[in-house]
């Protein structure tokens, strides 16, 4: 079985289909880009499937089992993380304590300030981060922090990360840093769906995309059998080609 399989996914808005049966397929180790104009419906379709809306209309299988995350703790417990791009940790909180956040380890019941430090240490080194866990999470630049977020995430859920636009804000050197992270989770199994209008990252960085448009699927391909053009032409759902004819 997939990792991940949404099956006529529905949701609307006052009585407006935001999604009209969508379809949408993970693998474990891929790396899935979610493409579409904006209005497509990408945001709402990874809030259904992180649990931040609940499923009304579809089914979702995560490893084979129907799944129906109540909310977005449910969907993490289950395995589906998801990072959002006003990156959801306290900034006056050190490293560590946002990364242990709500799960601190205890000794003696007192929070383990050492043991917590090693252990942070520990989960930032597997992607390859080598910062001082006791400093001020604001102390760091906002593609840092995002990979703690990251850290966090995947520490907490362990299947499924679910990135919307995670390189809205980076600059190209902190981009090349955030996909080394992806790469090394892809390795290790993860499916990660993620939502970017840059379709040079895309083209670097995912195996497989999905269109959406206007609430609706275009359809799902290996990025290698999609060339650019085609690419834009399901977004946009326009032939192209006159313009470079
Ligand atoms: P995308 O992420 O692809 O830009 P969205 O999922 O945000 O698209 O939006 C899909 C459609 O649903 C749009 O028409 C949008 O206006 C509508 N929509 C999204 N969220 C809400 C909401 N909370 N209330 C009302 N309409 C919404
Ligand atoms: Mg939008
Ligand atoms: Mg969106």
């Amino acid at each position: 079985a997939a990792l991940l399989e949404a099956r006529g996914i529905g949701k609307s808005f006052l009585g407006i289909a935001a999604l009209d049966g969508v379809d949408f397929t993970l693998q474990r180790g891929e790396i899935h880009a979610l493409l579409g104009e904006n209005g497509a419906g990408k945001s709402t379709l990874i809030k259904i499937l992180t649990g931040v809306y609940s499923l009304e209309r579809g089914t979702i299988r995560l490893d084979g089992v129907d799944v129906k995350p109540a909310d977005v703790a449910a969907a993490q417990a289950l395995g589906i993380g998801t990072v959002y791009q006003e990156v959801n940790l306290l900034e006056n909180l050190t490293v560590a304590e946002n990364l242990f956040l709500g799960r601190q380890p205890r000794r003696f019941g007192l929070i383990d300030k050492r043991e917590m430090r090693k252990r942070s240490a520990a989960l930032l080194s597997r992607y390859g981060l080598d910062i001082d866990v006791d400093a001020l999470l604001s102390s760091y630049s906002v593609a840092i922090r995002q990979i703690v977020a990251i850290a966090r995430a995947v520490d907490l859920s362990g299947k499924v990360l679910v990135l919307d636009e995670p390189t809205a804000s980076l600059d190209a050197h902190e981009v090349e840093m955030l996909f080394t992270v992806l790469r090394r989770l892809r390795q290790d199994g993860l499916g990660i769906i993620i939502i970017t209008h840059f379709l040079n990252q895309v083209y670097d960085i995912a195996d497989r995309v999905t269109v959406l448009r206007n609430g609706r699927l275009v359809g799902s391909k290996p990025i290698a059998d999609l060339p650019r053009l085609d690419l834009i032409s399901m977004m946009l759902g326009r032939e192209l080609q006159h313009i470079t004819g």
